[in-house]
């Protein structure tokens, strides 16, 4: 058996594919094998769906509904929990975004700061001596994912032993890994560090990386042994959330398609009324180096085949650069409609280059409507504090959401 993982096919089909395959796995197996990081080619007690959920191929609400229909709760509870993960992070997120721009700025003065440092370096090549480090960062520049256990150990590492950036560790992770997602993984970074969760960081030790590679490695001796909070602002309160409505069915629209959701055909959406798509990628703005080849070509043939319905139902299709607004503005008003919608993107650069284009569009009397999913607005709100409290809503949620 192979994971979708070793061969990643930008297609919503092989998301459902790699679920069916890995439905039997979703019960206790998953529980009790899921923290264990077998290697690149072996990374097969885990889904390793996270770059189609990442781009929303494939849905949350399926995973849970995949679990939920080939296990009872109680069996697939771990697994839906770390489904929840996700959306707790982005609710979390999507309450505090200034969470987003302060690593923003941090992370831009740190590369000015570490620019050419020979530390850094070494790190960035797998090249510290720490074999293990040294051997996710290759894997990590090959393959383009990690296993959740071996990316805690990375940041803690990467903190605590290397005492290097976070923000340039989470950078690094940005711009190579095929699930690069502002909130699972600056949120993830500033947990292992203590910023999080107040006072609370993440130890890497010998003997759980022994034990949890099956004894691949054991860097004994070559860790840190303490892990002291890094210094950082207080999280702000969280703001409330709020969502627009659906828009009028009847009427012609324009429909924008970021990165950040492709799963179009589960938009409460009338394609009756759609008249134009434009494509936005703005996938390169993960980071101020760019992202990966393998990365980029994956997001692009991502949004090729998620707008592919369009030319079966002879819809024109104008892909705009995300930096180009009067060419995005431009196009809406050639195609003489009034109306623009699009998938509501969480806090990140897709977010960033829609709230440009929302205000270019009001000037020139075109609406603009950012369509959030039910999920997300039933979840999200839970996000007000730690996963915790989270955790206990996910029954009345799945309920709620008639997932199962
Ligand atoms: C330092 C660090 C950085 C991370 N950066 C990212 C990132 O950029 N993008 C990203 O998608 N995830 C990130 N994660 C979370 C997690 O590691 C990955 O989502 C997970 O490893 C994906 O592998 P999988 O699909 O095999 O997960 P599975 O174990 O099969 O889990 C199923 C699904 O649940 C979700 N999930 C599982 N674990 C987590 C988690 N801890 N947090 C959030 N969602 C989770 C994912 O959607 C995943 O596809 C990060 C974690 C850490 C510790």
């Amino acid at each position: 058996m192979t994971s979708i993982i070793d061969k990643p096919l930008a297609t919503r089909e092989s998301a459902l594919e790699q679920l069916d395959a890995f439905k039997p796995k979703l019960g206790h197996a998953y529980a009790a094998d899921r923290n264990f990081d077998n290697g690149p080619h072996e990374h097969l007690s885990v889904s390793t769906l996270s770059p189609w959920v990442r781009h929303r191929l494939i849905l949350e609400e399926e995973l849970v509904s995949a679990a939920l229909g080939s296990h009872s709760f109680a069996a697939s509870e771990k697994f839906i929990q770390e489904v929840f993960w996700r959306s707790y992070w982005k609710g979390w997120l999507e309450m505090r975004p200034q969470v987003w721009r302060d690593y923003e700025l941090s992370r831009d003065q740190d590369l000015a700061d570490w620019e050419g440092k020979s530390e850094l370096q070494e790190a960035f090549t797998g090249n510290t001596g720490i074999a293990c480090f040294d051997f996710w960062v290759r894997e990590l520049v090959e393959t383009n994912y990690l296993h959740n256990h071996a990316r805690m150990w990375f940041a803690s590492i990467w903190i605590f032993t290397l005492r290097l950036p976070w923000t340039l560790g989470a950078d690094f992770f940005m711009q190579h890994l095929l699930d690069g997602d502002p909130a699972s993984n600056t949120l993830s970074w500033r947990w292992v560090g203590g910023l999080q969760t107040r006072g609370k960081t993440y130890l890497a030790r010998a003997d759980n990386i022994c034990k949890f590679t099956r004894g691949r490695f054991n860097p004994a001796g070559q860790l840190a042994m303490d892990a002291q909070p890094l210094d950082g602002p207080m999280a702000p309160a969280p703001k409330t959330l709020s969502f627009q409505n659906p828009v009028n069915p009847d009427t012609p629209y324009v429909l924008i398609v970021t990165e950040d959701d492709l799963g179009l055909e589960s938009l409460d959406i009338s394609p009756k009324s759609l008249r134009q798509i434009i494509y936005v990628n703005c996938s390169e703005k993960r980071s101020p180096n760019g992202i990966s080849p393998r990365v980029a070509g994956f997001i692009s043939n991502a949004m090729s085949t998620a707008i592919k319905f369009a030319n079966e139902m002879d819809i024109p299709v104008s892909k705009c650069d995300p930096g180009d607004v009067n060419g995005i503005i431009n196009t809406v008003s050639a195609s003489g409609v009034k109306q623009v919608i699009t998938p509501f993107a969480p806090v990140g650069p897709a977010q960033d280059v829609l709230g440009v284009v929302e205000d270019r569009a009001i000037e020139n009397n075109i609406s603009f409507t950012r369509l959030a999913r039910s999920y997300d607005r039933e979840t999200w709100p839970y996000a007000t504090k730690g996963f915790f409290k989270f955790k206990e809503a996910i029954p009345s949620l799945i309920a709620r959401l008639g997932i199962g």
